[in-house]
């Protein structure tokens, strides 16, 4: 193995790695890319629903789980696939070698259960490579400064797979999951969506942040902001993919896809803050959305932020509610799925709100909340309605039946 050849990083999710037959079909899979001729990592997630089950027996013990022990034993969950999989490609007579995320040399913040990683130093990916093994990565973890083990958020292993796509400058990174591809919408729940053959990283983040979790929003801002191309494909070997990258073809649709994003709250206060920023940045809160309107303030966090055990949010909020003017009213506080459509159209296409508002007139209320931010124009909807608004959005916009 030489260092002229290409590294290839490979990710896969819980899904392509469930049970023993989906471990040997990604260990194949790795064994037949060292083969032709590559430098090999492969990411790897949590076996099946392993994350979630651990989270259940956390909460078997104490509704407020510790934040550093839970990070602790979600760890474990990537830590067994890692060494599953190193004995599977061995069993096919390569070698290879998993290293945790601190093994790596991925160094985060210190913030349990959501830690950002600030930089990474692989030179144990790099040492063990250059011996000619196949190196398998625990996805979704860290460490920090202070040598706490760190994870990176629920889907976080896609933002291991890049960030270490970028420090090992891949060739590519290739994420694969259940589906072949990043479609007009989730093809799950919208039969007539269709696979994009290629997006831009501003256009697949905006999407990432709006729901469309096929690729984790983190990942795809590290890989636009360290210009690394994705490849979203099918495990099963379907053909078939979605490149994410710098620079995609100027004559794509103006809205490239529906999204839904659910267990969202959303916090409006009367009159504008200049402040929020600011103020935001102080908190380890991460918002889907903050966004001042002429005579509003909106504030959009997903379910899981607004109920943390360790209540940076509530006291960010209480830290809102201190400054002068339009903070000192209590918010209006509003639950829902965010539904939305995504593409270089919104907000250069003149009044897209009129279709918009007219494909959900079957939910649309004077109260809907309604959001415009870069490439996004969303609102929140009654979670029961979300399914239905998406199949008439996608009808209006992209084609299909509602
Ligand atoms: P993994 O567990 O491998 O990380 P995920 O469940 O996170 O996989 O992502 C794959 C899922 O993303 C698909 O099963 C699909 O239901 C969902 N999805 C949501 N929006 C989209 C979209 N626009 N295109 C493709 N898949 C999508
Ligand atoms: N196992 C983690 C989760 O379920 C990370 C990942 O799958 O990317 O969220
Ligand atoms: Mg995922």
């Amino acid at each position: 193995m030489t260092t002229q050849q290409p590294i290839i990083v490979q990710k896969f999710g819980g899904s392509s790695v469930a049970d023993v037959a989906g471990i040997r079909r990604v260990a194949a899979h790795a064994v037949a890319t060292r083969r032709a001729g590559k430098r090999v990592v492969v990411v790897v997630s949590a076996m099946g629903k392993t994350t979630d089950a651990l989270i259940s027996l956390a909460q078997e013990v104490t509704p407020t789980p510790d934040r550093r022990e839970l990070d602790m034993l979600l760890t474990a969950g990537e830590r067994i696939a890692m060494a599953i999989l190193a004995m599977a490609i061995r069993d096919l007579g390569e070698p290879a070698t998993s290293l945790t995320g601190s093994q790596c040399g991925i160094i985060t913040n210190d913030a349990p259960g959501g830690a950002r990683i600030v930089e990474v130093r692989p030179f144990r990916v790099q040492d063990a490579l250059a011996t000619g093994h196949i190196v398998i990565v625990a996805g979704f973890q860290g460490v920090s400064w202070k040598k706490e083990v760190t994870t990176l958020g629920r889907g976080g292993s896609d933002t291991t797979a890049v960030a270490l796509a970028a420090a090992l400058q891949a060739e590519a990174c290739e994420i694969y999951s259940d589906v072949d591809g990043v479609y007009s919408a989730d093809p799950h729940r919208v039969p007539e969506a269709c696979r994009i053959h290629t997006l831009g990283h501003d256009e697949m983040l905006a999407m990432a942040r709006a729901g469309a979790k096929v690729l984790g929003a983190d990942a795809v801002a590290w890989a636009r902001l360290h210009d690394v191309a994705l490849y979203a494909r099918a495990t099963d070997g379907r053909p078939g993919e979605t490149v994410v990258r710098l620079n995609p073809p100027a004559d794509r649709p103006w809205i490239a896809a529906v999204t839904q994003r659910p267990s969202c709250v959303l916090l409006v206060w009367p009159g504008d803050v200049p402040e929020l920023p600011a103020v935001l940045d102080t908190f380890a809160v991460s918002p889907i959305l903050s966004l001042q309107l002429p005579g509003q303030t909106l504030l959009l966090v997903g379910r899981d932020v607004a109920d943390a055990v360790d209540s940076q949010f509530a006291r960010l909020v209480d830290r809102l509610r201190q400054l002068p003017d339009a903070f000192q009213h209590t918010p209006t506080v509003l639950d829902g799925t965010l539904v939305s459509i995504v593409g270089p159209g919104v907000g250069r296409e003149p009044d897209l709100l009129t279709p918009f508002r007219r494909a959900l007139a079957a939910h649309w209320t004077a109260q809907t909340p309604v959001m415009s931010h870069g490439l996004t124009l969303s609102c929140l909807l009654p979670a029961e309605q979300a399914d239905a608004a998406v199949l008439a959005l996608h009808a209006a916009f992209l084609g299909g039946v509602s």
